[in-house]
């Protein structure tokens, strides 16, 4: 037998190999170091730090999935940082159903341009972004979604205006990341900026793959940082005479917590590893992301209430977690509609649709 670790209760590092453990920690150190100490005063002023995108590039964590071999022309400047893209599918009237998409890409013969025209909303890190992937119908592809690699420098050049992302104001969750719109006012991009390969909705849905993966680890992330909040201030934290974590409740809590993080983690790797062998389904990806973020919201909820008044400060970490997670359990496919998406896989039945 061996010793129970409540920090990693179903022993996932032992699943994990040298070199993921190694970027396991250096990505720890690099989120404690630079990230903490500058989140909370970037949340209460809702400013975003441009400079930790060159920051995460310097430590080789943007574009961790991308084959360095490619040279495209911006691959390697996004990964380090220099530059910042965006990804526009969502619509003003179309979000978890983006099959009605109504931004269009017309071909023009004459000059031999796509010309864009459109708008896009919810798109994070659209008014910074030196890149944006425009998802849009081409009209000369019998109104099939393909993606468009606009410039803006290039497009400010000789269209100024005609590519407007102002920021979108007044958001209580994600305060120290910035989202935008895109406004597409007949934006001219060479034929080159086509995607080749991508062409129906299975070109956006493959990137939300990798992002939705992602997020079913990033989510447990915050649930760990809630719990190991909660357990050292409820260790600390003195009522009716005793520590609150010797109270049978706040034990109840911790340790639905770190059982859901457990199996939630195992899960999230269990899907990484069926990925890496080409044998995974996009349901799989819609579980774990549903799991997790769902599950990491409760947790962060219970945590802020473990902490009591001081649960709802911001220098205690949790309520800013807990508002977060309300984006990331609708972004990237809300947790409802992944649950249509197993359910459908579970039953063969639509339910997409009302039968109305
Ligand atoms: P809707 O689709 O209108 O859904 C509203 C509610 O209805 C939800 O509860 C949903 O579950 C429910 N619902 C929808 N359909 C059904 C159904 N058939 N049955 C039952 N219930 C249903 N998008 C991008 O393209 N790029 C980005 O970079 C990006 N970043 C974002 C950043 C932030 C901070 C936020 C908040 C959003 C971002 N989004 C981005 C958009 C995000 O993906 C959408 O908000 C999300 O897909 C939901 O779409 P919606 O907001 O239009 O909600």
């Amino acid at each position: 037998t061996g010793t129970f670790d409540w920090r990693d209760p179903l022993k996932l590092s032992a699943s994990l190999t040298d070199e993921e453990l190694a970027m396991y920690q250096t990505s720890r150190d690099f989120a404690q170091r630079e990230l903490l100490p500058g989140v909370v005063n970037a949340t209460r002023a809702g400013t975003f730090d441009r400079g930790i995108m060159n920051a995460f590039g310097q430590m080789g964590l943007l574009g961790l999935t991308v084959p360095k071999e490619q040279k495209q022309r911006w691959l390697p400047q996004l990964a380090s940082g220099a530059k910042v893209g965006c990804f526009g599918l969502t619509e003003p009237n179309h979000g978890s159903d983006p099959s009605g998409m109504e931004t269009k890409a017309a071909w023009d013969g004459y000059t031999g341009e796509w010309v864009l025209s459109g708008s896009k909303t919810w798109i994070t890190n659209s008014p910074i972004a030196d890149l944006a992937l425009v998802w849009a119908r081409a009209d000369a592809d019998n109104g099939a979604v393909r993606g468009f690699l606009i410039d803006r420098a290039a497009v400010d050049r000789v269209q100024p205006g005609a590519f407007a992302t102002p920021a979108i104001e007044g958001k209580l969750s994600l305060k120290a990341s910035i989202t935008g719109s895109i406004f597409l006012d007949g934006v001219r991009v060479p034929r080159c900026a086509m995607l080749p390969y991508a062409r129906g909705l299975g070109g956006p849905f493959a990137c939300l793959n990798s992002a939705r993966y992602g997020i079913s680890w990033g989510a447990m992330g915050a649930a760990e940082a809630c719990v190991e909040i909660a357990r050292g201030y409820t260790l600390e934290r003195k009522q009716f005479g005793a520590p609150l974590a010797a109270q049978q409740l706040i034990q109840k809590k911790l340790a639905d917590a770190v059982t859901e993080i457990g199996l939630g983690l195992h899960a999230a790797l269990a899907v990484g590893r069926a990925k890496e062998r080409h044998d995974f389904s996009p349901e799989m990806i819609s579980l774990v992301k549903r799991n997790s973020c769902g599950k990491a919201l409760e947790i962060a909820r219970n945590c802020r209430d473990m902490l009591g008044g001081n649960g709802i400060q911001d220098e205690y970490h949790i309520m800013r977690h807990s508002t977060n997670l309300e984006t990331v359990n609708t972004y990237e496919g809300t947790h409802d509609v992944h649950a249509l998406i197993l359910g459908k896989a579970i039953t063969g039945e639509n339910a997409f649709v009302s039968g109305a």
